[in-house]
């Protein structure tokens, strides 16, 4: 028994693992991981506050991806300025932003810790991929995966929980879907917590708020009609 959440810092994983701390058994950890992001730095010191904050053991992971994986978000490749100019910029139809594989990579880890750990229940924030086009956040991936990884450990009898997968079905646009989020934080009386998570593409804090990152959290506090905490203190 027991519950891993994979933690980023940003809303999505925050938000989840209150709800895993409602839904699944204790004991309950976290498993934050660098990956060379521009903005994992600022990421990791709100991963590490909020699991702190909501009483799970915090695992922190640093993985060197290979010089050239193509990511906007990742230090030094050329497409992070197109991230930071604010627009949602495309390449070969998926958005500069994706990382390739990435949720293959980080759970992966989680399964590895989980398994170590005697834990059962692996958390993650991921939505229905096609709200923000990410196909590593697809149904199809993310249940293959659970499939792959429970092969992978002997027939360990991981289970894999995204429970905006349940509450989206696919349907919305992004907005939409981050607004879902912050009105589950509301329900389930968690706002707080969104003060100390990071959505900033530029790594930034105060976040620079012209990033599409930081425009889809205004857009989507605006859709919910709900202050931002991060934003008011
Ligand atoms: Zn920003």
């Amino acid at each position: 028994m027991g519950t891993l959440v994979l933690l980023s810092g940003g809303m999505d994983s925050a938000v989840a693992a209150a709800w895993a701390k409602r839904t699944l058994p204790p004991p309950y950890h976290a498993l934050s991981v660098d990956y060379g992001s521009i903005h994992n730095e600022r990421e990791l010191s709100c991963a590490r506050k909020i699991a702190d904050l909501l009483g799970m053991e915090w695992h922190q992971a640093s993985v060197v991806l290979p010089h050239g994986m193509a990511s906007g978000l990742l230090k030094g490749h050329e497409w992070s300025q197109r991230l930071a100019e604010g627009e949602h910029a495309r390449e070969r139809g998926l958005p500069v932003s994706f990382v390739p594989a990435r949720n293959a990579i980080l759970l992966s880890l989680a399964a590895g810790l989980a398994y170590s750990l005697s834990l059962r229940h692996i958390v993650g924030g991921m939505h229905p991929g096609d709200n923000f086009g990410y196909p590593d956040c697809r149904q199809q991936f993310l249940q293959s995966m659970e499939r792959a990884l429970q092969l992978a450990l002997d027939e360990y009898p991981l289970q894999f929980h995204f429970p905006y997968h349940t509450l989206l079905q696919g349907e919305g646009d992004a907005v939409e879907a981050k607004a879902t989020v912050i009105r589950l934080a509301q329900h389930m009386d968690v706002l707080p917590l969104l003060k100390y998570t990071h959505t900033c593409y530029q790594g930034q804090y105060p976040p620079c708020g012209q990033c599409a990152a930081c425009q889809l959290r205004a857009k989507a506090f605006e859709r919910a009609g709900i202050a931002d905490p991060l934003l008011t203190g």
